[in-house]
């Protein structure tokens, strides 16, 4: 069977074969279970799936309306509530436990015709750059088995990369969408922080998550956004004004000329891969050329952005993860006649792993009471600051171009143990969850390694129309 190379293409060939949806399931399934080396998923729902594409081809038949997203087959980072399906965060912490509803997006994709095939690996409580934090192994990059992923969302990004499924949900705190499909040649959108409702998302840094979405083309992403964006009653964090379905690839008003900035700090970076320098400072030329306005513009704050994200999603982190505690749901330590603290401490400590504790830790200290001041209000306030710079640059820009990640894949275990290098590399993705704003990763370079890499453009806040229009157009070059 042929790949589809897109859900208009899908469409198209559901147009002509009555049982198009179970072919396509059919295929997805032979493609996991030929891939299963990658790791990708942690449960694959074949069954179910055959089901529901049985009964999508059935309603074709008789007539009823298709969904937009009828059919499209869809995997789910193992963060987001699937109900009566299992749920884990990649955490031995809640093995065993079974989702008891459904997150919002997960009511939205299923409303619009969706086939969810099963649940991507990732790395613990979404806390990772590697997938490596994975409790329940690591993912591999299907372009080179020697070479991470990518993280939090792996698992999510190697099923689009691999052909596994059309598209795929991740999470995205930190880059945790955009940096995976950096590294693996895809398509990786964080939506602005407000654009889609986290209800139902297992919650690591509630202020700076957002779920995302990879796809191998920007229209496909731009569907699913349409889809699962908007209002809900049940995440009050949701924007309820902005502008209709919420940020399809509606006209933006820029007659496909677009003002582009771009960081001195981030591109002059002393960590970043010259050749990948070189390859997005040749294409911003490029575009120049083409009409747009590109200028490059300095951004003091560029130094503070990775230590204020780690210290408010740690503080925000050890509260949220206070409530895996044994006694309401998932893993409880086998050691009995224990007192009540020490069962959640051995609890604890048997049930989450080295990253998730050190995080908890780290948190817990910039909330104590001397240090409270010193780390977490200093980071608030340097939040505030990015933040008001942000919205003055959007004031004279459309997009910010910044790399993704200062390197292309890295091998297996080449960062696990210095996990201060492991932060740093999350330099150019962490600023569009500190300001809210929505970024992209598009994947348009080789490196002479032979690794994919891309350009992350952001646009400000709720303007994903803008940003999504540009990288439709920029990847058609
Ligand atoms: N690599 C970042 C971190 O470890 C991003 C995580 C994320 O976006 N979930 O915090």
């Amino acid at each position: 069977m042929e790949k589809f190379i897109s859900i208009e293409d899908y469409h198209r060939f559901l147009a002509s074969h009555a049982d198009g949806c179970v072919k396509a399931v059919q295929y997805y399934l032979s493609c996991i279970e030929e891939n299963k080396h990658l790791n990708a998923f942690l449960e694959v729902f074949a069954t179910e799936a055959l089901e529901r594409a049985r009964s999508l081809d059935e309603d074709r038949k008789s007539g009823v309306v298709m969904g937009k997203l009828h059919g499209v087959v869809v995997a789910l980072k193992d963060v987001i509530s699937y109900k009566d399906h299992r749920l884990t965060a990649g955490s031995r912490i809640l093995s065993g436990f079974k989702a008891i509803y459904h997150a919002t997006v997960v009511e939205k994709l299923l409303a619009e015709g969706a086939i969810i095939i099963g649940r991507n690996n990732c790395d613990e409580f979404a806390m990772g750059s590697t997938n490596e934090n994975s409790a329940y192994g690591k993912v591999l990059n299907a372009r080179d088995l020697t070479r991470v992923p990518g993280g939090s969302s792996g698992g999510s990004a190697v099923a689009v990369q691999a052909d596994l499924c059309m598209v795929s949900l991740g999470s995205d705190t930190g880059g945790s969408v955009r940096q995976p499909a950096d590294f693996c040649g895809i398509v990786g959108l964080k939506p602005g922080y407000g654009r889609i409702s986290r209800y139902g998302l297992i919650a690591y840094a509630s202020s700076f998550d957002q779920i995302g979405i990879f796809g191998r083309t920007v229209p496909d992403v731009a569907r699913v956004l349409e889809v699962i964006s908007g209002p809900d009653e049940f995440d009050s964090t949701v924007a309820r004004s902005a502008a209709g379905t919420g940020g399809g690839m509606g006209k933006d008003g820029h007659n496909g000329k677009y003002r582009i900035a771009y960081f001195n700090e981030g591109l002059d970076h002393p960590g970043l891969d010259p050749e990948m320098r070189e390859a997005i400072l040749g294409r911003l030329g490029e575009w120049a050329s083409a009409g747009h306005t590109v200028q490059a513009i300095d951004f003091k704050l560029f130094d503070y952005i990775v230590p204020t994200y780690y210290v408010l999603t740690t503080a925000e982190a050890s509260s949220n993860l206070a409530r895996f505690d044994g006694v309401r749901y998932g893993y409880r330590t086998g050691d009995k006649d224990l007192d009540l603290t020490e069962f959640y401490k051995r609890t604890r400590s048997e049930g989450f792993g080295r990253e998730v504790k050190r995080r908890i830790l780290l948190g817990t200290f910039v909330l104590s009471a001397g240090y409270y001041d010193a780390y977490f209000t200093k980071a608030q306030q340097v939040r505030r600051l990015l933040v008001e710079h942000t919205d003055l640059i959007f004031k004279d820009f459309d997009i910010l171009v910044l790399p993704t990640s200062p390197s292309t894949a890295f091998p297996i275990g080449e960062k696990m143990s210095d996990p201060i290098a492991m932060y740093l590399a999350d330099i150019y993705t962490v600023y569009a969850n500190l300001t809210g704003i929505p970024g992209i990763s598009l994947p348009l370079f080789t490196h002479t390694s032979g690794m994919p890499f891309g350009v992350q453009a952001m646009a400000s806040r709720f303007d994903e129309s803008s940003l999504l229009q540009f990288s439709h157009q920029m990847m058609q070059q």
